[in-house]
């Protein structure tokens, strides 16, 4: 881990070329890498060596960027996937199994509620889920002796609820399981969860990371914090030996700092192949060099667009962690000090009816499901995403009729504002 601070490190972190080398991330576009004798490339298979063998696995494009975001994250290894979801996938099934379990705030997005809630539990792995709210005892009692791994995310997708991430580490490390927190929204630019405790952390790169609505992406990183061989019984996976890596034990063989990544990549990528294109991975990079400018300005036109909101006489209730008064007020000043991203929810008084017609007045926002990228964009769930919900559905799903999301995309904030304005007043 390098001691640059976050602002160079998305630019310079994870490729350092040599004499006469590219200058930016070359893209290696090949399914397979060439050895000048078997037992070299034999060697590479037995994990005796590190090395490319073929895509599926590794890349060396990919590996430049998931470095740059571990160096990011302040962690000692990273690995990138074809998406948030596998991303987050790959980080809880590396360490459970049929008849785990898992604890997970109830505040988190769609997709990873449906994976774990549903999917997983097909595969006997179950999930308890608390509210982020929830006092230390309340949390304490959703454990249980299969218990392997606490999850939850540092600015909740969509909810925008503020994770206490010190919390929920005291009591995953308690119970002697890591806590694995989805950072997708603040970024490593505004809040490094391992700072506070995390010990495994999940993007979808598909959002901010990468930030201009290009490439779909995810990446894991380990803090290297976890102590695996001093709970060896719950993570046999990496504390006792792979018979199909002859017989390796990753905890002993690649340390308190490699265990998790490698695993993760000799079994989960091998057999599941979840690769991100190099192209992608690329595309990603360029995304990242300029993620600390980018993040100021979502975080600048969020605040100009929720003080705004929260002033306009048609407008109910803003949800934004920056605003005083928001419930998640305190745990932002903690967390994120220099805001949290460009995401603003906010209610219309006039219910279904006027978010109807305050979507169909906007000019400069789009309309779209997407969130965090550089054009802004919203989303009204009862018109669109959730349609078929009446009212109440709508409400006990957490995205109540006269709900909006807006994503404050890098355009200037007097024109964001003033498309608001007049898209408000059209509603009668
Ligand atoms: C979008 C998102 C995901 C899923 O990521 P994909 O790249 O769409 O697979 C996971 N977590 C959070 C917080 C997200 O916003």
């Amino acid at each position: 881990m390098s001691n640059y601070k976050i602002n160079t490190k998305c630019v310079q972190s994870g490729y350092t070329p040599g004499n006469g080398q590219p200058r930016q991330i070359p893209i290696i576009q090949s399914t397979t890498f060439k050895y000048d004798t078997s037992e070299d490339m034999g060697r590479l298979f037995d994990l005796e060596e590190a090395g490319y063998f073929y895509t599926r696995l590794q890349n060396p494009t990919n590996d430049y960027v998931a470095a740059k975001i571990a160096d990011m994250e302040g962690g000692t290894a990273g690995m990138l996937t074809s998406s948030g979801q596998a991303a987050n996938f790959f980080a809880l099934f590396n360490i459970c199994e049929c008849g785990s379990h898992i604890v997970a705030s109830s505040s988190i997005y769609g997709g990873t509620f449906n994976l774990i809630s549903v999917t997983m539990a097909k595969m006997g792995i179950t999930t308890t889920f608390v509210s982020p709210d929830c006092t230390e005892e309340e949390l304490d009692a959703a454990f249980q002796d299969n218990t392997r791994a606490v999850f939850g995310e540092t600015i909740a997708n969509p909810a925008l609820t503020v994770l206490d991430i010190e919390k929920f580490a005291k009591a995953a490390h308690a119970h002697g399981v890591p806590l694995i927190v989805d950072n997708t929204f603040p970024t490593p630019v505004n809040c490094r969860p391992i700072e506070w405790g995390a010990d495994i952390v999940t993007h979808s790169t598909t959002k901010y990371m990468d930030g201009h609505g290009a490439a779909v992406g995810g990446a894991i990183v380990d803090s290297g914090n976890f102590n695996w061989m001093a709970h060896a019984a719950k993570f046999p996976g990496l504390c006792t030996p792979d018979e199909s890596y002859h017989g390796i034990t990753y905890a002993e063989k690649f340390g308190q700092g490699g265990a998790f990544i490698t695993k993760c990549t000799a079994q989960l990528m091998r057999d599941f192949g979840s690769i991100q294109s190099p192209q992608n991975a690329f595309l990603l990079n360029l995304g990242l060099e300029s993620l600390h400018v980018r993040m100021a300005r979502h975080v600048e036109n969020g605040r100009a667009v929720a003080q705004f909101l929260q002033n306009h006489p048609k407008v109910a209730y803003v949800i934004y962690s920056d605003l005083e008064g928001d419930p998640y007020h305190e745990l932002a000043q903690k967390y994120l000090p220099n805001g949290g991203c460009g995401v603003v929810s906010f209610g219309l008084k006039g219910g279904r009816e006027a978010a109807s017609t305050f979507m169909k007045g906007l000019k400069l926002a789009a309309i779209e499901t997407h969130v965090a990228d550089a054009r802004t964009c919203c989303l009204n769930p009862a018109t669109s995403t959730h349609r078929q919900m009446n009212d109440e559905q709508l409400k006990a799903a957490g995205v109540p009729a006269e709900l909006v999301r807006m994503s404050c995309g890098l355009e200037d904030k007097d024109d964001l504002i003033a498309d608001l304005a007049q898209a408000l007043d059209g509603i009668k």
